[in-house]
């Protein structure tokens, strides 16, 4: 029983395209901080205590140690606010999300989730992560403060 755990335990292989903005695009796991931080590591050595990695090239899934820096989780919060999402809606042109989504999201937010383990917007950090944009703009929808016109 004990030989097959500790037989070859596999590790996913890391799949990088580099893009003409010299990004190393992770394009082989799904976007994950845990491998943004790992790339930052393996070069700088470690992340200094209570900081997050942000990416200066805006590009989540971009694990260039050139492209990497520590930053509060409020930086990094309001990085992906003024690069990412527009609480708008579509007009610009700029948002990632569909309106097909933005109803998804009304309908898989549970309020009952809203006092777990994760803290108060623990349901809303859950959206974010499945939609990959930041847990305000998730409760700003739920709210309808973004995208009230649907
Ligand atoms: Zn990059």
């Amino acid at each position: 029983m004990n030989k097959r755990r500790t037989k070859k335990r596999r590790t996913k292989k890391q799949v990088i395209e580099i893009d003409s903005k010299g990004c190393w695009n992770l394009v082989s796991h799904s976007q994950n901080n845990k491998n943004t931080r790992k790339a930052y590591i393996k070069v700088y050595g470690s992340i200094p205590e209570g900081l997050v990695i942000r990416h200066k090239c805006d590009n989540n899934i971009c694990v260039n140690p050139d492209h990497l820096e520590p930053g509060t989780l409020k930086q990094n919060q309001q990085d992906r606010i003024r690069n990412n999402t527009n609480p708008i809606g579509t007009r610009n042109g700029r948002a990632k999300l569909t309106e097909k989504e933005v109803l998804e999201i009304r309908a898989l937010h549970n309020p009952g989730y809203r006092y777990n383990k994760v803290g108060r917007t623990g349901n809303c950090e859950l959206l974010s992560k499945k939609y990959n944009v930041t847990s305000s703009l998730i409760s700003q929808i739920v709210l309808r403060k973004a995208w009230s016109h649907i």
